[in-house]
């Protein structure tokens, strides 16, 4: 019987694979003019890390991680009822922040009185979760993080960012929608969950199984809940703005005063929990306004002021935000943007006949080595076979070499935008494709 990759994971075949790479190197551009620089963190950490880093109360720790073990601790495990110690524990990493926060601490790469460590990471994330269209179980996402500064205009920067990178990944802003909104922090926000759990309690005759679960551990997360009638109720409870302390209301007014300087719209929804219990103060997701139905989040992040202490390091405000591949491709599609095109190819050299194979195969080299994407055929197709091949390619350009052009020392070079034709030396070949590229 054939294998198939596992339910929930997807080959990024040649095309996706090298937007993927392309993908990566546009984040780079981008954030590096912001000053990020890469971090590559383990795809396994201990668990402890996310237990602790996200909170033993959200989905994502109590039903979303994949735990990876070792054969014999696994054995162990199921034969002998023996669990393997925490060291052994292990997950596969569902989220960027935890790891990089913890490598922040680990190598002390904020020390007191140092500038912000601004990182950033792209690689694949792992989830438990029941796979649909936008949603698998690995994929991969692009993120970044800045510790060491709790000023708004990381905020804000961080935001611009973001939206440049949609931006240039070719995104259409008209079809996005930026969602903003404050969590408070550790002194007002305690107050007003028990706020939302006490109007949660009123009116639990209409709310569901879930969230009558949660209104006990994390009643914010209601806010989330997709059934009509948890909707409805969420709608009139009582808003996290109404409830900011001074210094989360200042720092909400600056960052929203910063993204309107810059031109950056935005709604804000005090809707927008974000899953994870660390976020503090600013929280921000983009949405795409059509085509991708219920999974239509291809970005969000926010600030996690507390993180860098519950994973042991000292105090170290941080925010970050991570944005989906997959989720940014299903969003060029549902925008009928066309992916760029991957494959590069600025010369084809088509064979007349068999006898011309060895200076044709000396020539893709010389063109290789000079730097361009050169291609040949490989199985003595007929001419007209060659060109369609070059066309499938979208090769830029076809040298046809035949008997009598190599007997003259050189090739015919067809432009295949313009179809014009010029006799070339054979030696001239890598000079005109620079000229052409010029
Ligand atoms: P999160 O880490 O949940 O804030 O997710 C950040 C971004 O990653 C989301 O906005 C999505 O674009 C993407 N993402 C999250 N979960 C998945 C998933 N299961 N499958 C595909 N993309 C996802």
């Amino acid at each position: 019987m054939a294998i198939n990759a596992p339910e929930g994971t997807r080959d990024l075949l040649p095309d996706e694979a090298l937007f993927w790479s392309r993908f990566k190197q546009m984040a780079a551009e981008v954030f590096g003019c912001y000053g990020y620089l890469p971090i590559e963190t383990p795809l396994i950490e201990q668990t402890e890390l996310f237990v602790r880093g996200i909170g033993e109360a959200t989905d994502v720790v109590s039903k979303e991680m994949f735990t990876a073990l070792s054969g014999e601790n696994l054995r162990r495990w199921v034969e002998e009822g023996q669990p393997p110690k925490a060291k052994s524990r292990l997950s596969l990493r569902p989220e960027g922040t935890a790891g990089t926060v913890r490598a922040v601490v680990q190598h002390d790469l904020v020390p007191q009185g140092a500038a912000p460590a601004k990182l950033m990471y792209a690689g694949p994330m792992f989830r438990a979760e029941r796979p649909q269209k936008g949603r698998q179980r690995q994929f991969n996402q692009v993120g970044v993080e800045c510790l060491g500064a709790e000023e708004p205009t990381i905020d804000a920067e961080a935001i611009i960012m973001l939206m440049r990178f949609y931006e240039k990944v070719g995104i259409p802003t008209r079809s996005m929608r930026l969602l903003l909104n404050s969590m408070g922090c550790e002194r007002c926000r305690p107050a007003y969950r028990d706020l939302v759990r006490a109007y949660m309690d009123e009116h639990a005759d209409d709310l569901c199984e879930t969230c009558l679960t949660r209104a006990e551990l994390n009643p914010l997360r209601a806010f989330d809940c997709k059934s009509p009638g948890c909707a409805t109720v969420m709608a009139d409870a009582p808003k996290i703005t109404d409830y900011l302390c001074d210094e989360c209301r200042e720092h909400y007014t600056a960052v929203k005063a910063l993204l309107d300087g810059a031109g950056i719209g935005y709604e804000e929804d005090q809707a927008l929990v974000r899953g994870l219990d660390y976020y503090t103060r600013t929280v921000f997701e983009v949405q795409v306004t059509d085509g991708m139905g219920s999974q239509n989040a291809i970005g969000g992040g926010g600030r996690y002021d507390k993180l860098a202490e519950e994973v042991g390091g000292r105090p170290t405000p941080g925010l970050g935000f991570a944005l989906g591949f997959e989720r940014c491709v299903l969003a060029l599609e549902a925008a009928g943007v066309e992916m760029p095109r991957a494959q590069r190819c600025d010369l084809f050299v088509a064979c007349v006949d068999d006898a011309v194979r060895p200076r044709a195969f000396a020539l893709v080299q010389q063109c290789r080595d000079a730097g361009y994407a050169c291609e040949m055929d490989h199985q003595h197709r007929s001419l007209k076979s060659q060109f369609k091949l070059a066309d499938k390619l979208g090769a830029a350009r076809v040298a046809v070499l035949g008997p009598d052009e190599l007997a003259r020392g050189q090739v015919t070079l067809r432009d295949m935008g313009t179809h014009a034709e010029a006799l070339v030396g054979l030696d001239e070949v890598t000079a005109e494709l620079g000229q052409a590229l010029l």
